[in-house]
């Protein structure tokens, strides 16, 4: 069975202050009965180490180590605490212009470092009005989705681009055929198909939170704007705990 995970990407925000979210999250779901990942910034990775919580990074070099001013390691992050790292999100892509061998060198080097790789995929607005969202979701997972990828070293996040921080969501409908192909996809690769978790991205809130767990093959959720507030990110568990 896929694990269920409710994840949160704080992207570039947060300093050492806000980790009062955390503990009160820590008080309110500390044994969740689901897994919990938070992706701060790099610099609060140690920090949240005795958090009752998986943390993971935003990003990774695909070297281990070398000459590459302002990147950080896999290996670096697993050092910090962290067990797992976001690969391919659209905003690396579009902002660093990381193509799908990129993020499969990236996600390569996450399990190198014996962290799992939360690799994003997904489709831009113009690729879904042109009807090619399966197409691209096919070439994201076979691009971006190393041979090497087992359901305990990888989760997958479907995330559509124009649904990130635009308050705009794909109907449920929408999310279960992408999702229902992805199952399809990794279960015909992957001799463990079926137990990968995969997860959807994109202006999840505590309002829409329990119809989107309720569709198949949605095992919870990488949520971004509504992870920062304690109170946002709760009823968000709660609804995953409860699908
Ligand atoms: C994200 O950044 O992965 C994300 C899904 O953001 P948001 O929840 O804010 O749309």
């Amino acid at each position: 069975m896929p694990r269920k995970i409710a994840a949160g990407n704080w992207k570039m925000n947060g300093l050492r202050g806000d980790l009062a979210t955390l503990k009160t999250l820590a008080n309110a779901h500390g044994d969740a009965g689901v897994d919990i990942l938070i992706c701060p910034p790099a610099t609060l990775i140690s920090a949240c180490a005795d958090l009752p919580f998986q943390i993971g990074g935003q990003d990774c070099h695909a070297e281990a180590s070398g000459a590459h001013t302002g990147d950080i390691s896999a290996q670096m992050l697993a050092d910090a605490g962290a067990t797992a790292v976001i690969t391919g999100h659209s905003e690396r892509r579009a902002d660093h212009g990381e193509t799908d061998a990129i993020v499969a060198a990236k996600s390569m080097a996450a399990y190198a470092a014996g962290l799992v790789a939360v690799i994003c995929i997904g489709e831009t607005l113009t690729e879904r009005e042109a009807g090619t969202t399966l197409d691209v979701i096919d070439g994201q997972l076979a691009g971006s989705v190393p041979d090497g990828a087992t359901a305990s070293n990888t989760v997958i996040a479907y995330e559509p681009v124009w649904a990130i921080g635009t308050g705009k969501v794909p109907t449920l409908d929408q999310i279960a055929e992408v999702h229902a192909h992805i199952r399809a996809r990794l279960t015909a690769r992957f001799a463990d198909g079926a137990a990968f978790s995969l997860l959807y991205g994109g202006s999840v809130k505590g309002s829409n939170a329990a119809d989107i767990f309720g569709v198949p093959h949605v095992d919870g959720a990488l949520v971004g704007g509504a992870s920062l507030k304690a109170d946002d990110f709760s009823p968000i568990i709660t609804a995953l705990q409860n699908a």
